[in-house]
């Protein structure tokens, strides 16, 4: 069962965004939902439960990627520190800032500085880094090395929106999924 009836473009719960701007808007949704895609191929994968894509101005899609920590045997190796990088060696200035990242999770603090350092725009996430914190504590999972900050805690100039509500609850399912495969590896 999927609970994309459920998912509403209404501005998202808790956490409106550090400019009080609306939640995301129906244009995202396809977006979010291919964040949500390319985390579960993740997983699939052997890696982590995170999927992001790089969006232009004109809403057309430039880059995406999914995390490969494991299979790269590089932690650093964070779909959103990579569009980062993509978006730095291909987009001008003006074409970053006015580029949106969906994601299936929030920025971790290192890739948020990564956002934020090649001047990228809006982020769109679907779960926020404070449920995850939570969904791994429920799991068993221990705390991970790096301190899990919101994006505003890092960068607080960008403009943020997020959690999505009822696509964030697969978000959370992928978490499940992936953390049961480790268990039985
Ligand atoms: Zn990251």
């Amino acid at each position: 069962m999927t609970h994309e009836d459920q998912v509403t473009a209404r501005p998202a719960g808790r956490d409106p965004g550090v400019l009080g701007v609306p939640g995301p808007a129906p244009a995202d949704l396809p977006h979010l939902r291919r964040c949500v895609e390319l985390a579960a191929e993740a997983v699939d994968g052997g890696d982590f439960p995170f999927g992001s894509v790089l969006v232009a101005a004109d809403g057309q899609v430039l880059a995406e990627d999914r995390n490969r920590e494991v299979s790269m045997g590089d932690a650093t190796r964070h779909p959103e520190f990579e569009l980062a990088r993509w978006a730095a060696a291909n987009m001008t200035a003006g074409e970053r800032a006015a580029a949106t990242v969906f994601t299936s999770g929030e920025h971790c603090p290192m890739c948020a500085a990564a956002h934020a350092w090649v001047g990228l725009g809006r982020i769109v996430y679907v779960s926020s880094t404070e449920q995850m914190a939570g969904w791994l504590a429920e799991l068993g999972v221990g705390p991970s090395p790096v301190r899990p900050l919101p994006i505003a805690e890092v960068a607080p100039g960008l403009l943020v929106q997020g959690p999505v509500p009822g696509l964030d609850e697969q978000v959370r399912e992928l978490h499940r999924r992936f953390r049961s495969r480790e268990g039985q590896a």
